[in-house]
């Protein structure tokens, strides 16, 4: 049987992360300031160290990645990539299944590849406390266990659905020395602007944004710290790519199609970006971003610009969007709820470069039930997106016998998420019909720009 347990040894972790500026056919679109003129980089100075508002502009291929962020990397990474043989047993398919899988970092996601970075540059530049929102809990988390490392106090806004619903994620930022408060709170403009209409107000990441960023913009000595949707989240996940590239030469494979869970497109940029750059070299490997279809970005948003936030406090990102405002169903997989996406995921969607598709979710937890009995580890109900789309193209090779190969980013594993999969196995977990009438309003409050 050919192997299992795909390893790398800790020489081979990368030592620049990919930029796919570089390979784009087409420029990124600006990101524009509130007059719709694009912004100049000064003007994200006050939330941003300059070496990440570079990162985020640059158009250089090959990024170095500081050895202090390497030596932190070697905690956990290089990450397994897994064959998953008795999944294809079970499916009885002729495809070959291979997932990546980066549960294995402290804070049991892929998120720590990037807020160790963020905070190591924040570091660097002087600051002393960083501020964020956390939807799950997993960015907060890991930019809790970033900070711990780098010495740098860490405030989070978690949405509030997510704080009642995953109270351990909460101790885990508490252990990690962080602090954490539900958002919407009544210590910002935006929290309480947001609980004055709506008292009761579930949160969502947009609203955590807000308060987190004004927070940042009023204090010199604190900067903003994102765990998705910006460009330099996705280059420091490009070692996941980079990595899987490496084991996929090991073991003399290549995927067909790529899978990955999309909320703001990091872990999706970070695992299938690194392929895109060979299809210079005429591989054809498809990119599908997964969503949950109750909240469809991609499939049914517009593509325009949009704010990044829920109040319209941050530049305006040209994006898939479903409107700044829009309240997602407060559905289990916390990471997946955001109304936009990263801006190059964007473009590259709208040139037809990748593919999207969107998943309902009982389906993505009987996906990540079936994965966790055949292959062991219990996926994120993030992560159970991705599985889904991947067993669902898995079935149709059945059908047409076709031995493709398939490739999934395993985003993280499930151990705090285990509420939802009691709601799942009670029969209690619902498929939220789209939600066409929230959409449609909040896509009547999109900024007239651009
Ligand atoms: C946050 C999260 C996601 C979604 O975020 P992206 O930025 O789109 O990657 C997916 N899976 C897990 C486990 C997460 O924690």
């Amino acid at each position: 049987m050919a192997q299992t347990k795909i390893l790398l040894d800790e020489s081979e972790i990368p030592t620049h992360w990919y930029n796919i500026v570089a390979d784009m056919p087409n420029a990124p679109a600006p990101v524009l300031g509130p007059d719709g003129k694009p912004i100049t980089p000064d003007a994200l100075a006050a939330i941003f160290p300059m070496s990440l508002i570079e990162q985020e502009v640059s158009a250089e291929r090959w990024i170095p990645i500081p050895d202090k962020v390497r030596e932190i990397y070697r905690l956990w990474r290089p990450s397994p990539m897994f064959r998953a043989h008795r999944l294809e047993q079970m499916l009885g398919t002729p495809a070959r299944i291979y997932y990546k899988y980066e549960g294995v970092s402290p804070a049991g996601s892929h998120k720590p590849n990037s807020a160790i970075a963020q905070a190591y540059y924040n570091k660097e530049a002087g600051i002393k406390r960083l501020v964020t929102e956390t939807g799950a809990g997993q960015w907060g988390s890991s930019l809790a266990l970033a900070g711990q490392m780098f010495g740098l106090q860490v405030r989070i806004y978690m949405v509030k659905v997510s704080y009642e619903q995953k109270p351990f994620r909460r101790s885990m930022m508490q252990t990690w020395g962080a602090e954490v408060f539900a958002s919407p709170t009544n210590m910002t403009n935006a929290g309480r602007s947001i609980l004055e209409k709506d008292p009761t107000n579930p949160g969502s990441l947009g609203i955590a944004i807000s308060e987190a960023v004004e927070e940042a913009a009023s204090r010199a000595d604190t900067n903003y710290a994102l765990g998705s949707v910006l460009n330099h989240v996705i280059l420091h996940q490009t070692v996941i790519g980079l990595e899987a590239k490496k084991q996929f030469e090991k073991v003399g494979d290549y995927p067909d199609m790529i899978f990955a869970p999309c909320g703001g497109g990091s872990n999706f940029g970070g695992a299938a970006f690194p392929f895109f750059a060979d299809r210079a070299a005429g591989k054809n490997v498809r990119l599908v971003a997964v969503e949950p279809s109750s909240c469809p970005t991609l499939t049914r948003g517009h593509y325009a610009y949009d704010f990044g936030d829920s109040v319209g406090m941050t530049p305006l990102l040209k994006m898939y969007t479903l409107g700044h405002d829009f309240m997602p169903p407060s559905i289990h997989a916390g990471g997946l709820r955001y109304h936009g996406d990263n801006a190059i995921v964007s473009q590259l969607y709208n040139e037809g470069l990748i593919e999207a598709v969107a998943v309902p979710q009982v389906a993505t937890f009987e996906a990540g039930v079936q994965f966790a009995r055949a292959e062991g580890i219990i996926p994120a109900p993030e992560s159970c997106h991705a599985i889904r789309a991947c067993i669902d193209e898995a079935l149709r090779c059945k059908e047409s016998g076709e031995a493709k190969t398939l490739f999934f980013n395993l985003s993280g594993h499930g151990h705090f998420d285990m509420a939802s999969y009691d709601k799942y196995f009670a029969g209690e977990l619902e498929d939220y019909a789209y939600p066409e009438e929230a959409i449609r309003q909040a896509l009547d409050h999109l900024p007239k720009v651009g």
